[in-house]
């Protein structure tokens, strides 16, 4: 059969709610035109973020009655770790409340000011927590990862010469290299394993740790499968466990490829570092065997670990962004190609060359996606990234609207949907105007500024 159904039948349904264009005027009015601050209840189709949004499953809410909530040593932890483990096997398993504060613990560990971190792309929170402490955070992705037009297999892969050269010249100031699977900030295209191993071999040669920023391993083993060589009879799980077994330590954010709604967890080899991020975690998230979590999180996320890597699931995933990336690229509307794992990402550059980009033409168009048709949607170019640690401003290196798919949440017709209000403001592209910052916070500003239309 040529079409690929959603692998799953609908039990419990959650009504979303019309509005007319009018009424989300006044909304989008009274938000600022900042969509975080909007109420979900006005947006139709959330895309804001694929991060905590899954619909979980029956074998899911069912563990939620097995958790044990006890403060020390619940069984809940021990088929947290063990599921954990299996697929990942470090020594020490964290539990931490979400992917940043296991960013934040990791970083207090190897943070300080002189020092770099090397990246294929940082994501936001990461970039955030490493300059929280000094470290400045290097993006090191290959070029095709930030031609959005280009097709290339493996968009995400790290430099390699690039990072070769930065331990080389500056050895004594890295504390370790991160990779981040997939490629969030950068199209949330996937990284080979053979640039993995590659990058697991050049930290080897300068004994620097090599950490996985891991919130999406399954999309990305899923990819090497499709597309790498040699890996196509391959189990999605030995994909996972091979490229782990290239890794000193992981960052993992359980809200995305472990179908939790909450949760996340830092795991590593080195005893020395582990017994400083628990007592690091005892004072800011808890417990070591809760680590920020209820225990029913984590028999929720041990479920969620074991479905993740079901390779029906995975191709039905992998292929709903691809439609909808197929369909958009057909109408014309510039998207990054090819589609990535967990998001369609638009060109917003490209779609709306009349907008400077400290005019912010990726806010610009997901405002305008929010009028059009209700659906909510993330910027990720200069309103994101643009403030510079100085103060100062400066173009980021690509203008992405993402449209992030919550797993298993929508269905076909509501990508077509989706795809018919692109067709309406690919139209009408023209007339969409740029916009300004009224004010903002110090940090990671895409979250709370305020705008208004120049
Ligand atoms: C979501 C995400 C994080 C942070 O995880 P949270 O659970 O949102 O704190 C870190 N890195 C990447 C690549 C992510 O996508």
């Amino acid at each position: 059969m040529k079409t690929i159904i959603e692998p799953f039948r609908i039990k419990a349904v959650e009504p979303i709610h019309m509005t007319s264009r009018e009424q989300r005027q006044a909304l989008i009015e009274q938000a600022n035109y900042n969509l975080f601050a909007l109420q979900s209840k006005d947006v139709l189709i959330d895309l804001l973020t694929d991060s905590g949004t899954s619909a979980m499953s029956t074998a899911q809410w069912s563990a939620l009655m097995q958790g044990d909530e006890s403060y020390a040593g619940s069984p809940s932890y021990f088929r947290f770790e063990a599921a954990v483990r299996e697929l990942m096997p470090f020594k020490y398993v964290i539990p931490t409340h979400q992917g940043r504060a296991a960013e934040a613990i990791l970083s207090s560990i190897v943070g300080g000011s002189g020092k770099i971190v090397p990246n294929n792309t940082h994501f936001d929170t990461t970039r955030g927590n490493f300059e929280a402490v000094g470290v400045t955070a290097v993006d090191l992705v290959i070029a095709e990862g930030i031609d959005p037009s280009v097709d290339h297999p493996f968009k995400g892969n790290m430099d390699l010469e690039k990072l070769d050269k930065l331990l080389a010249d500056q050895s004594d100031n890295i504390p370790l290299v991160v990779m981040t699977i997939t490629n969030n900030a950068g199209g949330g295209q996937p990284v080979s394993m053979a640039n993995i191993r590659a990058t697991s071999e050049i930290c080897k040669k300068y004994e620097k740790p090599f950490f996985i920023d891991s919130c999406r391993f399954a999309e990305n083993a899923y990819f090497i499968k499709l597309r790498e060589p040699g890996y196509a009879d391959k189990s999605v799980k030995a994909i996972v466990q091979e490229m782990f077994s290239h890794a000193d330590g992981m960052t993992m954010s359980a809200k995305k490829d472990a179908f939790s709604n909450m949760g996340g967890w830092l795991a590593l080899n080195d005893e020395d570092w582990a017994m400083q991020a628990r007592n690091r975690l005892i004072l800011t998230e808890g417990f070591p065997t809760y680590g920020g979590l209820s225990g029913r999180d984590l028999e929720c996320i041990a479920v969620g670990l074991k479905e993740i890597i079901d390779e029906d699931y995975l191709q039905y995933r992998i292929r709903s962004i691809e439609y909808i990336t197929e369909a958009l690229d057909k109408i014309g509307v510039p998207v990054m190609k090819p589609a990535g794992g967990h998001a369609v990402f638009v060109d917003a550059r490209e779609m709306l060359p009349h907008i400077p980009a400290l005019q912010f033409p990726g806010q610009a168009l997901a405002v305008e996606l929010y009028l059009t048709g209700g659906i909510r949607c993330a910027e990720i170019g200069s309103f994101m990234f643009g403030r510079q640690p100085d103060g100062s401003e400066k173009p980021a290196a690509m203008e992405l609207v993402r449209l992030a798919i919550p797993r298993r949440v929508y269905t076909q017709s509501q990508a077509d949907y989706i795809i018919e209000c692109f067709e309406e403001i690919y139209r009408n592209a023209d007339k969409i105007k740029g916009l300004e910052i009224s004010w903002q916070p110090a940090a990671m500003r895409h979250f709370t500024s305020r705008l208004r239309p120049i």
